[in-house]
């Protein structure tokens, strides 16, 4: 009998990746997969939180195949991972045949998970990056979608929300109850830590605030927390859902501007709370580069390269001029970026930004 309370792991503790591919290579499809933010730790020293998303490249198209599975349930999967097609500026292709980034098995019952973004890079090919372990042909629709959406938001690049570093006490949990409730349901001591109460503290976070609403938020039964609180199944995305990916997949934004060395400055707006702006540019001859923002905003501006926009080389603050930004760095030739981000999250402001 199906366990009407099973609930999705991000992908099964204990199994990993085994193409040789690291975590830092996954964040490597995108350059603001790397977010730098300084914190002030005290009078004149400054440390930075580095937060690594595993976010897809803007624009792009992921194919995903069914490894096997009913056509008839791979149908309403299909119809619903659409869904997403219409928030995320991403295409969801489904392929019968050849390579997929997103391969969907139903082979292991009772269990529902997916790989994080780009973590699906790290799997063997061949092997699945989502599976649903109950879905059947008479699973009531609702089912579907509160599972479909939700694992696809993981392949998307979207964490738990109770694992959101923004949820952090917010849910008093009654642990020793939570254990014994999911080692019911077949789960250990780590499944639970990992899954339930570990927050990312230096990871992808998908919202500034928790949101309880949101589709990757577990229902929590009142039996399992200390007081009365409790979430119920969330089957549709929240507004916060909607918003945060919209702003990681905009539609009609370049993903990454072009940048001259020794040319004009552009002027650009972190229009929409927590936007990082990306830029790439290219150095031909070995040389002292000065690079800087100006205007009313308090931009922080980090470099990456050279060749891997995964790999941060420096970042700054306020440096330049007022508060912005400035970094002087002797480069050689090769491919960098450049990314722009606000200081305060959820700030917006325009700035101009140039290469000397
Ligand atoms: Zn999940």
């Amino acid at each position: 009998m199906r366990h009407t309370c099973k609930i999705c792991s991000p992908y099964p503790s204990g199994r990993t990746g085994d193409t040789g591919r690291s975590e830092e290579a996954a964040s490597r499809e995108r350059v603001d997969n790397v977010r730098v933010m300084p914190m002030r730790t005290g009078p004149g020293r400054t440390r930075a939180a580095v937060e690594r998303m595993k976010l897809w490249e803007n624009s792009r198209t992921l194919k995903v195949k069914f490894l096997d599975g009913d056509p008839a349930v791979q149908a309403k999967v299909r119809a619903i991972a659409k869904e997403w097609e219409a928030i995320a500026s991403l295409e969801l292709e489904f392929v019968s045949s050849g390579t997929a980034q997103i391969r969907v098995s139903f082979a292991e019952k009772g269990f529902s998970w997916s790989t994080v973004g780009t973590d699906a890079l790290t799997v063997a090919a061949g092997q699945a990056t989502m599976n649903y372990g109950w879905l059947e042909t008479d699973t009531p629709l609702r089912e579907y979608q509160r599972v479909v959406r939700h694992e696809f938001g993981h392949a998307l690049g979207m964490i738990h929300e109770h694992q959101n570093p923004a949820a952090q006490g917010m849910i008093p949990w009654d642990k020793p109850k939570v254990y014994a409730y999911y080692a019911q349901q077949g789960w250990s001591q780590d499944d639970v830590d990992f899954n339930i109460f570990e927050v990312y503290s230096e990871d992808s976070t998908n919202h500034s605030a928790f949101d309880a609403t949101s589709i990757m938020e577990y229902a929590i039964p009142d039996s399992l927390t200390i007081g009365s609180y409790a979430i119920g199944w969330n089957t549709e995305f929240s507004p916060m859902d909607t918003t945060f990916m919209k702003r990681q997949y905009p539609k009609d934004a370049p993903a990454v501007s072009e940048l001259g060395v020794g040319g004009a400055r552009l002027t650009a707006d972190l229009a929409g709370a927590g936007e990082v702006d990306s830029y790439h540019f290219q150095v031909d001859l070995a040389a002292t580069l000065v690079m800087t923002t100006t205007g009313p905003t308090d931009t922080v501006l980090t470099l990456h390269g050279p060749g891997d926009p995964g790999a941060v080389i420096t970042w700054d603050d306020d440096r330049g001029r007022g508060l912005n930004a400035r970094i002087v760095r002797k480069l050689q030739p090769g491919n960098y970026w450049l990314t722009v981000r606000h200081k305060t999250p959820g700030a917006t402001g325009q700035y101009t930004i140039g290469i000397k």
